[in-house]
């Protein structure tokens, strides 16, 4: 993974919008396929505004990125089995081309942002994010990643920080924010980023744990899980199935803590389709993708066993101006071509579950899906 890194750490250095012009092919062989979920869409439509919402953000997942699982997969996903579907437009405020910080605050809080920016506006003041909005209604929130927890799309719901590189700072928004739940990357992230100080205020206010298994989990009323570095990394470099199983178990922890009545809202992010994707490695996004539709698979379930929940899939942005080569479905192969090692302006898909699920139907900015996703949680 060192070429990989060495492109992510170059890609973060230069200007988004530096045009780097070129063609990288990558190929998966025999990718490892699932077996897909079929929802009821029992609740698919409705018109009663849901009591909870799941919001899985793709990192980096545009078109190809989500068609490139689709076929290594056989020719299908459990994304691809939903019907509502439609375009996200992922402009910042000051780039044509976004970053995760612009477009993570942008659902966040319903507000587009400049590039870099984690939780404030045009003139560096703190707004308000999702999980500190409906926290007035009594709606508990948790926030889970692949990426470590100072990354930019898990910090834009719950720090309000200049610069997205502030991860020291970050770290320190943590204890004052209202989340329930928290799970992102990483022991060691942890221990390098977060001061003795932030330490041990995070502390105060949750539940800290290394395993789920932990038997403090279940007595915990606010709880953070800090998975190690490589049960937080790439599939390819040994992660197993940390993000279908803390989504179920994140579902599961506040369905059982919220109000009856009031629900929950939950972030769940696929981080590292776009980290793969900015280093050119196909198979390793082709992997992240296909995990990350395993997540959907658990969310859906658990909306189907509610009935009142609604899930929205989407990107931030798409990374590496990916498309398909060739591929033989049947047996799992696909090759395919990035042509940056940035992020890309085009629009990215986003797809919908449950009750309102048609209200993210058709073309939108990506501050419009934040809004809605507050209007349906203020207004219910
Ligand atoms: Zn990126």
């Amino acid at each position: 993974m060192r070429k990989h890194l060495l492109l992510s750490a170059l890609a973060l250095i230069l200007p988004l919008a530096l045009p780097a012009q070129q063609i990288v092919k990558g190929r998966i062989e025999n990718a490892p396929q699932h077996k897909t979920y079929m929802p009821t869409f029992k609740s698919d439509g409705d018109t009663k505004y849901p009591k909870n919402i799941i919001l899985m953000i793709g990192d980096g997942t545009g078109l190809a990125h989500i068609a490139s699982g689709y076929y290594a997969n056989g020719g299908q996903l459990t994304v691809t089995n939903l019907k509502a579907c439609g375009w996200v437009t992922t402009q910042s405020a000051d780039a044509f081309t976004t970053d995760s910080a612009a477009s993570g605050t942008a659902y966040a809080c319903g507000q587009k942002t400049y590039n870099n920016a984690v939780g404030v506006d045009m003139d560096r003041k703190p707004i308000p994010n999702i999980p500190e909005i409906v926290a007035e209604r009594k709606i508990i929130s948790g926030v889970v990643s692949t990426d470590d927890m100072h990354g930019a799309t898990p910090a834009s719901f719950f720090a309000h920080q200049p610069q997205r590189r502030m991860y020291t700072e970050i770290w320190g928004d943590l204890p004052g924010s209202p989340l329930t739940f928290w799970s992102a990357g990483s022991q060691e992230a942890f221990a390098a980023k977060a001061t003795a100080e932030t330490q041990k205020a995070v502390r105060e206010v949750f539940t800290v744990v290394t395993s789920l298994d932990d038997p403090d989990v279940w007595q915990a009323g606010r709880l953070g899980y800090l998975p190690t570095a490589v049960e937080s990394g790439y599939i390819v470099d040994g992660r197993t199935d940390f993000l279908p199983k803390t989504t179920a178990f994140a579902v599961k922890f506040l369905k059982e803590r919220c109000n009856r009545r009031r629900g929950f809202f939950l972030m769940v992010e696929g981080a590292r389709i776009d980290k793969a994707s900015h280093g050119n490695e196909y198979e390793s996004m082709v992997r992240e993708m296909l995990d990350f539709d395993e997540a959907i698979e658990q969310a859906l379930r658990f909306a189907d066993a509610e009935g009142n929940t609604l899930v929205i899939i989407c990107a931030d942005h798409e990374t590496g101006g990916t498309t398909l080569w060739n591929g033989d479905p049947a047996k799992g192969n696909m090759e395919g071509v990035f042509v940056s090692t940035h992020h890309t302006p085009i629009p990215i898909p986003l797809f919908a579950y449950g009750p309102r699920s048609q209200d993210f139907m058709g073309v939108q900015g990506n501050e419009e899906v934040g809004q809605k996703i507050i209007k349906l949680l203020m207004q219910r």
